[in-house]
């Protein structure tokens, strides 16, 4: 072998192992590239497996959060990201016109905007009561924390807005009626006390005056026992939903109208009872007779000597209609949208002799929509009122705000 022939072979040999390790890298690097888009399909299927499960669960949360009485939004860098039926409704603006958008571009209260710059500021939970909207305002409970940390308003805030208005207004009722209700007791009571003190005092020596002071006592204490009846009847009207039986309102009012006959004749007053179709409606028997009594009773009460009381029963297709008028002194428009509140008295004077608690009315509005029904009046100052109650025949009762 020439030099020569040594040199080319050597240069072949050279060029089959470069050739040769070219092919195992290219054979390698291509593998490597095979097992590389096999495993980023499988991360492209996980992550839209990640992404199925991140939707459902933003639906579920949606879901969840829509069915809350309260307002729920979270916000990031003062930006609302998410709000549910309920905040939309608080805030007076649909979900779309919030989502995404910068809360000063909202035209939401200003202490609600402080609230939540305090959270991002402090990062710790803030907690008021503020009020919302001037022409009605509303009072909200809104309770704000910080999700996620993170410096300035920056982090996640969570809020919470609960509408306290009605519970508020529950409340004052309550409280009026607390505070009417012990006036109401004292007055008997302080006269009671008045009396027997006078009687201790010597009056009981003088027979006339002890029998007039002794009956004055008795009357207060049939007016205490009359203000705690009709306390309990109240009471007991506000707790539970009536019972349902079939009730035959005719056959009701009959019994009442007859009952009450020699009382409207001691007061020369005439009482007739229409004839009626007999009508049945489901509800519960005491708590509608009643009603009958309450309003035939004040029928009688605020009509002078002459007048009439006239009561009717009239039957529509899904209801029963009772109207009691009389032709007696009437109710002056300023006080007809008063005389169901309790203990509201037009003529207190007038009521205290014809033994009136002021509840008697209450009692009516109280059982008639506890009923599914309505009570409404129409009167004329000196001409006579007519009080009419509508009742389904079926009730579809309604829960009582307690
Ligand atoms: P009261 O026990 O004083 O009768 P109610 O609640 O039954 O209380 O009625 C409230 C007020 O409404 C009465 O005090 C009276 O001023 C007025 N009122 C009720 N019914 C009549 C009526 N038929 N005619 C005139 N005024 C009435």
């Amino acid at each position: 072998m020439t030099p020569m022939t040594i040199g080319w072979a050597a240069s072949a040999a050279v060029i089959v192992a470069a050739g040769l390790w070219f092919s195992w890298r290219w054979r390698r690097l291509s593998w490597r590239y095979a097992s590389l888009e096999a495993a980023n399909g499988e991360l492209q299927q996980s992550l839209d497996r990640c992404r199925n499960a991140l939707r459902a669960l933003e639906g579920e949360y949606s879901q969840l959060t829509d069915r809350l009485p309260v307002g729920v939004l979270t916000l990031s860098s003062e930006v609302v990201r998410k709000a549910n039926h309920k905040a939309t409704i608080l805030l007076g603006k649909g979900a779309d016109s919030i989502i995404g958008r910068p809360l000063v571009h909202l035209d939401i209260p200003y202490d609600l905007l402080e609230i939540i710059r305090r959270v991002a500021e402090l990062r710790a939970p803030v907690h008021e009561a503020i009020t919302f909207g001037d022409a009605q305002p509303r009072i909200m409970d809104v309770v704000a924390v910080p999700l996620l940390p993170g410096e300035g308003a920056s982090g996640e805030i969570l809020m919470l807005i609960n509408d306290l208005t009605e519970l508020r207004r529950l409340e004052t009722v309550r409280r009026d009626f607390v505070a009417n209700v012990s006036h109401e007791l004292r007055t008997p009571l302080a006269t009671i006390r008045a009396m027997t003190e006078t009687l201790q005092d010597g009056a009981k020596e003088d027979a006339e005056v002890a029998n007039r002071f002794l009956e004055n006592i008795i009357q207060e204490v049939d007016r205490l026992t009359r203000i705690s009846d009709d306390l309990l009847i109240l009471s007991k009207a506000e707790i539970g939903t009536p019972e349902r039986r079939s009730v035959s309102l005719v056959q009701i009012v009959r019994d009442v109208v007859e009952r009450v006959r020699s009382q409207a004749e001691a007061a020369h007053i005439n009482i007739q009872m229409s004839d009626s179709p007999d009508s049945w409606l489901e509800g519960d028997p005491d708590q509608i007779e009643q009603v009958v009594v309450n309003l035939v009773d004040n029928a009688i009460n605020y009509t002078l000597p002459g007048g009439s009381v006239l009561v009717t029963v009239q039957e529509q297709s899904d209801s029963v209609t009772l109207l009691v008028r009389d032709t007696g002194i009437g109710i002056a428009q300023k006080d007809l949208p008063r005389i169901f509140e309790r203990f509201y008295r037009v003529d207190k004077a007038r009521s205290r002799r014809t033994g009136g608690t002021g509840l008697g009315l209450s009692i009516v509005k109280h059982i008639v929509e506890a009923h599914g029904g309505s009570v409404s009046v129409v009167s004329e100052f000196n001409h006579g009122s007519t009080f009419t109650v509508t009742l389904p025949k079926n009730s579809s009762f309604k829960e009582n705000e307690q």
